[in-house]
């Protein structure tokens, strides 16, 4: 049995490689508290982290691409963790619906490029988190190798 686990997916954003942004992986490595937290992703990683950093007093934008938070839960419990999240206690800002087209660095620590049907736009943030989805550890271990097929879902 093959219990490799799994990884952060990165996802392929320009300008990405030129900040040094926070994951899952690495997120213990940093000290210090961003004022301002972009969170790519409105998964149940993204939204557990964000939580974390509100409530050690960083402000948080999520951006999600498709229309709910926790897109792989129900319509129903999207809704609900929206209301408690943001409308309720209004801890956590979400952008819905909106694509990250490009990070760069800035003085204020990054800008961000935003595309949504409104158009593109761009804000300054602190530092910016990466929850975009898991990658499982099984691309190197040469599993054709031994006649082993691979879902395809997970190699991109
Ligand atoms: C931020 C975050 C929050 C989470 N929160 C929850 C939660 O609240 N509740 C929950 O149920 N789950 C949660 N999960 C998911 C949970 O961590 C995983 O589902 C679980 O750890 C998977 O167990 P695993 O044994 O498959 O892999 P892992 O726990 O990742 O263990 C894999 C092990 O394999 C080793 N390994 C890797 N490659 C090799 C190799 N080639 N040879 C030998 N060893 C190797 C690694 O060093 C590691 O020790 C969370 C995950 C993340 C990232």
């Amino acid at each position: 049995m093959l219990d490799t686990g799994t990884r952060s997916l990165i996802p392929h954003v320009p300008g990405l490689g030129e900040i040094e942004f926070i994951h899952a992986g690495n997120w213990l490595e940093h000290s210090t508290l961003p004022e301002h937290l972009a969170v790519i992703g409105g998964g149940y990683i993204a939204l557990e982290m964000s939580q974390f950093y509100r409530r050690l007093g960083s402000r948080v934008t999520v951006i999600e691409q498709s229309e709910q938070i926790a897109a792989h839960e129900e319509i129903q419990m999207s809704r609900s963790s929206s209301r408690n999240c943001w409308k309720k206690k209004k801890e956590l800002f979400f952008t819905l619906s909106t694509e990250v087209v490009s990070t760069r660095p800035s003085a204020e620590g990054v800008r961000v490029s935003l595309k949504s049907n409104e158009g593109i736009e761009e804000f300054a943030a602190a530092h910016v988190l990466v929850a975009t989805g898991r990658l499982p550890n099984t691309d190197d271990l040469g599993l054709e190798s031994v006649g082993v097929k691979a879902s395809k879902r997970w190699h991109r």
